[in-house]
């Protein structure tokens, strides 16, 4: 090792998923929307004017900020937005996560907590959720030095109700609680209606699946503006100019499109249950789920072996090489037609197989 290695900070870095370059590719991994943006982003991403760009953007984005403000009626020292909620959680993690008890959070989850919990080093311990792949609200009542959760949790599904999100809250009054609410607009109750009654409560959300702008990099936090304005002074401390014009103009149109943010989210559900009831036709079993995916296992089909035979069909799904899920896909619920053909291939080769 050169003499220069041995002060590299060294980590372990989340892997996302594939982005494949092939055409003709049904793309099921990473929980995108099959659908656009809502029409008003490529009008304002086609009105753009470049001449601006010689400009630094806005530092405290505010036109977004109090677009998404006014659309959760919140005050805009209320939100926070970050390059993606990657980007936001990481910023939380490391402006509120500095006890020296650990953090909790689930051992079947997002898998970037741990690495950016190694990132800032942060102590932190998982707790398993039960058999069926729930939260264990108990166990995040003993001493800790904060708690993030996914809610619906991924790569699960499940979703906790509101009021054991509450009762997750009431016995954590000295840390803060983080929220992580990607996929709550698939059909969970939010968290947002309690920050009014407790200040270390952190909800955050994305633009990356619900509002179809996984490609923009738009997230945020909505708490108490208490919580916000910590945030805001870390991000300060690290880079003023995280939003840039091309970012705001867009998010801005994808929040006000109220209807046909609706009507996208009601697609994805429709499809969604129609392909659970057909996928369990086929022998699969899975939870509840409330996103934009599906967590399933085949009673006498490895996931592995599922999963290559679909990524020779050109079908891309997720799985993860980790304990007690080694044996699951996560499906994306894509356009009808997308789920069609997945439908078809697993109904032939599962067939076959028998
Ligand atoms: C997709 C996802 C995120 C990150 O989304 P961004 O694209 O960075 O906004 C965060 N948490 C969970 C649980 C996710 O699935």
């Amino acid at each position: 090792m050169s003499s220069w290695e041995t002060n590299v900070r060294r980590v372990i870095p989340y892997v996302p998923g594939e982005q494949p370059k092939e055409a003709n590719i049904i793309k099921l991994n990473t929980n995108e929307n099959p659908y656009p943006p809502a029409p008003g982003v490529e009008r304002a991403l086609k009105e753009l004017d470049t001449d601006r760009l010689r400009r630094y953007p806005d530092p405290a984005a505010e036109v977004l900020v109090s677009a998404i403000a006014k659309n959760y009626g919140l005050k805009k020292e209320q939100v926070f937005v970050g390059v993606g909620s990657d980007d936001v959680l990481a910023m939380c993690f490391l402006t509120f996560f500095n006890s020296k008890k650990p953090i909790f959070f689930p051992d079947i989850t997002y898998s970037f907590y741990d690495v950016w919990a190694n990132l800032f080093h942060i102590p932190y311990e998982t707790q398993p959720l039960d058999d069926g792949f729930q939260i264990v609200k108990e166990d995040y009542y003993r001493e800790n030095g904060g708690v993030v959760f996914p809610n619906p949790n991924a790569p699960t599904g499940e979703l906790l109700p509101l009021w054991a999100v509450e009762e997750v809250l009431k016995h954590n009054p000295d840390v803060i609680v983080l929220v992580d609410e990607a996929y709550i607009d698939f059909g969970g109750a939010s968290a947002l209606p309690l920050i009014g009654r407790y200040e270390n409560l952190l909800v955050v959300q994305t633009f990356s699946k619900s509002r179809s702008l996984a490609g923009m990099r738009i997230g945020y936090a909505m708490g108490s503006e208490k919580v916000i304005k910590y945030l805001n002074d870390v991000k300060y401390s690290f880079n003023s100019y995280t939003m840039n014009q091309t970012v705001l103009a867009a998010g801005v149109e994808a929040v006000r499109d109220e209807s046909y943010f609706r009507k996208t989210c009601g697609k994805i559900i429709a499809t969604r249950e129609r392909v659970k009831r057909e996928l369990r036709g086929l022998g699969f079993s899975f939870g509840d789920s409330k996103t934009n995916f599906l967590f399933v296992t085949h009673p006498d089909c490895p996931a592995k072996e599922l999963f290559d035979a679909l990524r020779r069909e050109k079908i891309i799904v997720r799985y993860f090489n980790k304990s007690r899920i080694d044996n699951y896909l996560r499906i994306t619920i894509g356009t009808d037609r997308e789920m069609n053909a997945l439908l078809a291939f697993l109904r032939n080769y599962l067939k076959e197989r028998s």
